[in-house]
């Protein structure tokens, strides 16, 4: 059996032996079968035994609507209605629930933050933002309605509520959110560079490097910005600070650098930076792009030396195929030519295959750098993939 039903189960026995001494104290000599809720208890079991879960809980359902003392349950019920992607069916428990006359102000907040579940998980969220800030008005749902509620604003990309709630959070659990707010000035300064408004971005990139100094995006952005201001040195600057603490980042800035060494006319610059980052890391990744800076810049044969060291040395694929390409343009014999493209093709193929991203939380992989990761939401915790590892 599931665990989960042996927890749920749990306060049912309790509760049906309960009643079970009730009914027999209202009603001595009652017949030998039992009292509803204790004969429903029974048949509910029967059913999750034979793993008929939806008829036990619909038996289960309609014996505990009798008994307003049985809220506990009914808030489990509700719960794994939703854990079991029945929404509706929840969100229906938690309405009636709601709509009942007496409830505590304790447990009309405990259903309210329950129907805020529901609402979220079906997507309703202006619906399930009202019921958390009125849940969070209650001492021990301040904290869950938060939490919550952060994810709402984050999935609407409203980041400034987002700070002003995580910002409490962080207070109240004492917790580390701060990493996480920097992100969200992050969000707030790329929507601000995007509409032109410097200072406004300049502002947000401050705000996220005060709560997270060592934020790989917030020093990116800055670059950006500086770049965009026609700033291209400290552009160049802000980026290379990278090469220090964060060398799993290079890559993302490898072609700002270029970019920017290009529009000041010092390509020498982007090698200085392409070394330093290669000592720093390894990288394949790098590497191949010295080797295309080597050819670019007439050194061809510097750039096959490269590439030959790296296939000798470590079996790169991505190097074979970039030799190969080489070869290919380098060979007069037509046939030879023919042979070294459909190497070509076969080598391409196996690295376009390939994803070039990963979450070191969830394992998601993805072409694209996600500051916060599709999979399960964390941040800062999706990073490119060595070609190595998407090779095996
Ligand atoms: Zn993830």
């Amino acid at each position: 059996m599931d665990p989960i039903w042996l927890v749920l189960l749990l306060p049912v026995a309790a509760g049906s032996g309960w009643i079970a001494a009730r009914y027999r104290n209202a009603a001595p000599g009652k017949d030998a079968s039992g009292p509803p809720a204790t004969t429903a208890y029974f048949k509910s079991l029967n059913f999750l035994l034979t793993e008929q879960h939806d008829k036990a809980l619909d038996v289960l359902v309609q014996a505990l609507e009798e008994h307003d003392e049985d809220l506990e349950i009914q808030l489990a019920l509700g719960g794994l209605f939703r854990r079991r992607g029945e929404i509706e069916r929840a969100t229906q428990l938690h309405q009636g629930l709601i709509a009942r006359a007496g409830l505590s102000p304790e447990h009309k907040g405990q259903v309210l933050y329950e129907l805020a579940n529901d609402y979220y998980k079906a997507g309703l969220l202006d619906r399930s933002e009202n019921l958390l800030l009125e849940a969070a008005g209650r001492k021990e749902l301040l904290e869950p309605s938060l939490h919550l509620l952060v994810q709402i604003y984050e999935s609407e990309k409203e980041w400034k509520s987002a700070i002003g709630v995580a910002s409490r959070l962080d207070k109240l659990t004492g917790g580390d959110l701060r990493v996480v707010i920097a992100q969200y000035h992050c969000e707030l300064a790329e929507r601000e560079l995007s509409a032109g408004n410097y200072p406004l971005a300049q502002a947000e990139i401050a705000e996220a490097l005060v709560l997270d100094p060592s934020c790989a995006r917030a020093r990116i952005l800055e670059g950006r910005l500086q770049a965009l201001s026609g700033n291209h040195l400290d552009a160049v600057g802000s980026w290379s600070g990278l090469v220090g603490d964060h060398p799993e980042m290079l890559c993302e800035v490898v072609h700002l650098v270029k970019s920017s060494s290009s529009a000041l006319g010092k390509l020498a610059l982007f090698r200085g930076f392409l070394d330093r980052a290669i000592a720093a890391t390894g990288d394949e990744r790098l590497k191949l792009i010295l080797v295309d800076h080597l050819a670019a810049s007439g050194s061809e044969q510097e750039a096959e030396k490269v590439l030959l060291k790296l296939v000798n040395e470590e079996a790169s694929l991505p190097a074979l195929h970039r030799l190969l390409q080489f070869r290919e343009l380098d060979t007069a014999d037509s046939q030879i030519s023919a042979d070294y493209r459909l190497l070509c093709q076969v080598t391409g193929k196996s690295l376009s295959d390939r994803s070039g991203y990963e979450c070191r939380f969830c394992g998601f992989q993805g072409r694209s750098l996600h500051w916060q990761c599709p999979g399960c939401r964390s941040w800062n915790t999706t990073s490119a993939r060595p070609f190595s590892a998407i090779l095996n």
